[in-house]
């Protein structure tokens, strides 16, 4: 048995540990005093056999424990005990009382040094068991709780794992720093200790509270709907007001079979449902474990499809709206699997962008992109491509190196080169962002900023970044011209990326409608399934010569 774990097993075994303890300390102080009586006095220096019970005393019993029995030990051998039986000498006081405070003193710093490696002990227990930012229970703690809970016996009542996530944590840190994720936790925390009688609460991840009831069925629809209300109620953040996104993933179950770790992670998973699909709240069930199975599966093949080849660039033209000008083409990826057919970008990019794989491949992505563009500037289409990167790309160091290195093995100048990159995850380390974005835009390399419209507030940023695109998300695109907030939205998108010296471009133009909404708003360049779907290198050359560079709308479109 490892030392350490002999150490847990005396603290979890204490009483019945002190229990045969005492006994034996009694017995044995018993025993050498009878030793020294029957043997020659104490001056045979059988004493020092007195300092087992002393010891073992401290050890067991702490330094109280310890100070006792060197007391009880040091009369014991005292004044009533010969000094040479044989010879029938008392000993002096001196020498008694000597010894008796060397007991004392030996079993007080016993007792210290085990009531020290005790308090040492619990401390990292408590630690093993908390979260230390916020001193609530942790992951490690709701296993525990949900290992010694008795599921058994209670047929009217059932357990209920609910999962809340704080989802704009990154935007909140940003403006406020990383105490303000702490300060949220501790109200999210204390609301929810008042929604029901029997909850514990869990700080299961940095913006992640667990809660576990025990509940009857009728009572968890309203439990949850309250639960919801109370998550999205502002907290107070050095008296200031601030708005959480919370999204909710819960798991019910009342059998026994189920581990503490799958509970936890159905929970978790119907989470990740809720925020892919931007409900508020999701139930576990079984088709989405079968999903995430998928999921992850998906992802552990990603590197080998790139090896065999599945992973192909096709193209989908942008166009400016007043010559009718083909000028670029943005590279999306297409996955084409042997047994599971075309895989949608959405499917695996947000999972890959979680890890490294992401790296590996936007390097593809850049290669092919670079690639493309070398071999049809040669063939006499000029047009630009566009890359999408995350922002984990651009912090990854020898990002901005890769880029260098590829234009100049193929001979092309930074402007022909877009870079698209999401609002929201500007957010994430903003200067370093930008820092790397001027590397990037010393090269003349054109930055543009997808899915304007979704992200947070990077506006405050917007003037300080060296963009010079605004690709409009296409949810607003897609409702105009009837949608009266989506035509607002458009014309102040619009008016702001002019103001800023920047161009506009309206992505998912799915119609003749919105392509000449667009013109009168003065919006400059358009993309969208009206003017060509994302296409094959190749089709995609058929396609821009039967154009001859200049889109027009064919008669077949609407
Ligand atoms: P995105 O960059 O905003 O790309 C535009 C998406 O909208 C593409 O979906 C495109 O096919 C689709 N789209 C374009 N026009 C229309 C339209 O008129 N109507 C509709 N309904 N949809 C339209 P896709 O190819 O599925 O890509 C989805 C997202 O995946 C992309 O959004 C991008 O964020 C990401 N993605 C794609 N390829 C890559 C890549 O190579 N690297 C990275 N990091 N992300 C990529
Ligand atoms: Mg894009
Ligand atoms: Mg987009």
């Amino acid at each position: 048995m490892k030392k350490g774990i002999f150490l847990i097993w005396i603290d979890e075994h204490r009483q019945m540990v002190e229990r045969v303890t005492l006994p034996l300390i009694i017995v044995l102080m018993i025993c050498i005093t009878f030793l020294f009586s029957h043997t020659g006095g104490v001056k045979l220096g059988y004493s020092h056999a007195m300092y087992i019970p002393v010891l073992l005393a401290g050890f067991v019993f702490g330094f109280r424990g310890g100070v006792l029995a060197g007391l009880v030990a040091g009369f014991m051998l005292g004044p009533y005990m010969l000094h040479d039986v044989i010879g029938g000498d008392s000993h002096s006081a001196g020498n008694w009382t000597f010894r008796l405070t060397v007991f004392t003193l030996i079993g007080f710093l016993a007792g210290l040094t085990s009531d020290s490696a005790r308090s040492y002990q619990q401390r990292l227990k408590w630690l093993l068991q908390h979260n230390t930012l916020t001193n609530l229970p942790n992951r490690n703690a709701l296993i525990k709780t949900l290992e010694q809970y008795d599921i058994t016996g209670d047929e009217a009542r059932t357990f209920l794992l609910v999962v809340v996530c704080c989802e704009n944590e990154i935007e909140l840190k940003s403006a406020f720093g990383s105490s303000v994720v702490e300060q949220t936790i501790l109200q999210l925390a204390d609301r929810f200790s008042r929604l029901c009688t029997e909850v514990k609460i869990f700080h299961t991840d940095l913006s992640q509270i667990s809660l576990l009831f025990r509940v009857s069925y009728s009572e968890i629809d309203p439990l949850l709907a309250n639960l919801l209300e109370d998550s999205r109620e502002p907290v107070l953040y050095n008296n200031v007001k601030i708005h959480i996104d919370t999204r909710i993933g819960y798991f019910i179950f009342n059998d026994a079979e189920e581990l503490p770790e799958d509970c936890i992670n159905m929970a978790e998973a119907a989470l990740i449902v809720a925020k892919q699909t931007s409900r508020d709240m999701v139930a576990y069930n079984p088709a989405i474990k079968t999903a995430t199975e998928e999921n992850i599966s998906l992802l552990g093949q990603l590197k080998h499809a790139l090896k065999m080849g599945q992973l192909a660039l096709h193209y989908q033209p942008k166009v400016q709206i007043d010559t009718g000008r083909i000028y670029g083409a943005e590279a999306l990826i297409r996955w084409e699997h042997p047994s599971r057919g075309m895989i949608p970008p959405v499917k695996f990019i947000p999972r890959a962008e979680q890890s490294t794989l992401i790296d590996v491949i936007t390097e593809f992505v850049l290669e092919q992109a670079i690639q493309q563009l070398a071999a049809w500037q040669k063939a006499g289409i000029d047009v630009s491509i566009s890359v999408n990167i995350s922002t984990r790309n651009l912090l990854q160091p020898g990002f901005t190196d890769l880029v260098v290195r590829l234009l100049n093995q193929y001979d092309l100048p930074g402007e022909l080169l877009e870079l698209e990159i999401t609002e929201g995850s500007l957010m994430v380390d903003v200067e370093h962002t930008i820092d790397e974005l001027k590397r990037l835009t010393q090269l003349k390399i054109v930055i543009s900023i997808d899915d304007f419209g979704t992200g947070y507030s990077s506006l405050q940023y917007l003037h300080q970044l060296p963009i010079s695109v605004l690709k409009i998300d296409q949810s607003f695109v897609r409702r105009l011209p009837e949608d009266q907030g989506a035509v607002y939205i458009m014309e102040a998108a619009v008016m702001l990326a002019h103001n800023l010296g920047l161009k506009a471009i309206a992505e998912g133009v799915e119609n003749k409608q919105i392509y000449q909404f667009l013109a009168t708003l003065g919006c400059d360049m358009a993309q969208g399934y009206l003017i060509a779907k994302p296409l094959p290198a190749e089709k995609f050359v058929e396609w821009y010569r039967q154009y001859a560079g200049t889109y027009h709308h064919s008669d077949s479109t609407s």
